[in-house]
């Protein structure tokens, strides 16, 4: 646990937060300054700062609350799908060092877009280019 962040406090119960799930590894609770009704975020228990901090098992964990809960939100706002994802990294977005996807209900005609508008405007790559990235992502681990 970190003393000083707000979503170990919440998972600890010493921060007030509207917890609408858990299991072994992880928690979710209601966004403090909403994008929408219902946006949700979940974080693994323990203080991880960036998604490959955390272990398989409490990534595992993460995204089994994801998928238990995504459905269940969009059902209780009557939202019509759902933007989910995370900011990694404060070139990313990520504000809070505690690593944590968002459940964003979504509804038709919001005047929000797609993940990719997070990342500005599309790579200009070549097809050899993108091989070479496959490539090197699959010699650094991938499978
Ligand atoms: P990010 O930019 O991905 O780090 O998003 C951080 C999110 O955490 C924002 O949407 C904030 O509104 C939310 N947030 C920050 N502090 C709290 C808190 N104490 N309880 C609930 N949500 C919070
Ligand atoms: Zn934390």
């Amino acid at each position: 646990m970190s003393t000083d962040c707000p979503f170990c406090g919440i998972v600890a119960g010493e921060i007030p937060g509207r917890i609408v799930g858990e299991n072994d590894h992880a928690v979710a609770f209601l966004d403090a300054n909403p994008m929408a009704p219902g946006h949700t975020l979940v974080v693994p228990r323990e203080h991880r700062e960036r998604l490959a901090d955390a272990t398989e098992t409490e990534v595992t964990a993460v995204f089994s609350l994801l998928h238990e809960l995504a459905p269940e939100i969009e059902t209780t706002v009557d939202a019509d799908g759902a933007t989910v994802g995370l900011n990694d990294g404060s070139t990313a977005g990520q504000e809070v060092p505690h690593t944590h996807a968002h459940v964003i209900p979504r509804f038709d005609g919001d005047g929000g877009g797609s993940i990719h508008v997070a990342a500005g405007s599309p790579a200009d790559l070549s097809d050899a280019e993108l091989d070479e990235i496959a490539d090197e992502v699959t010699a650094d681990g991938g499978d």
